[in-house]
């Protein structure tokens, strides 16, 4: 195993050890809920937007680590995004999993997002890594208020 591989290994394990941000917002502005049936991961996410930005967001994750890491550092990293910001990083992040437009996004960043890179050797597991995104992208179109 190369070195950069086990940094990835080390931030995959440390985010689903840890979850950030684990739980149910309440109250929440969206709110969406996906499932991989590939590896059978489930993952609900809510978000509190203000004026057009995320002020806070939870996530709950039940399947693989790579799944619940990757909504772990999702949370850190749309937190105090607008909704635009965040759904273009989403689709970005998206396109660098599942194909070789990898300068898309800077190291910078992508930040601890980096180790998803991890993943693109496991082509089954892809779907782990962009579960959490498809929530955000679902929740950020259903938004609570418009169907009340
Ligand atoms: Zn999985």
């Amino acid at each position: 195993m190369s070195l950069l591989y086990e940094l990835y290994q080390e931030i995959i394990i440390d985010h689903s050890a840890s979850p950030r941000n684990e739980g149910h917002l309440v109250p929440m502005t969206h709110f969406a809920e996906a499932y991989n049936a590939t590896c059978g991961d489930e993952l609900t996410l809510s978000l509190q937007v203000v004026d057009d930005r995320i002020k806070d967001v939870k996530f709950h994750a039940q399947g693989c680590s790579i799944s619940k890491a990757s909504g772990s550092m999702m949370t850190e990293k749309i937190k105090n995004m607008t909704i635009g910001e965040a759904s273009e990083f989403s689709q970005k992040l998206q396109t660098i999993l599942s194909s070789d437009h990898l300068n898309l996004l800077s190291e910078e960043a992508m930040g601890d997002l980096v180790a998803l890179l991890g993943v693109k050797q496991f082509p089954m597991r892809i779907k782990c890594a962009t579960l959490a995104w498809h929530a955000l992208d679902h929740a950020l179109i259903n938004s609570l208020r418009s169907i009340s």
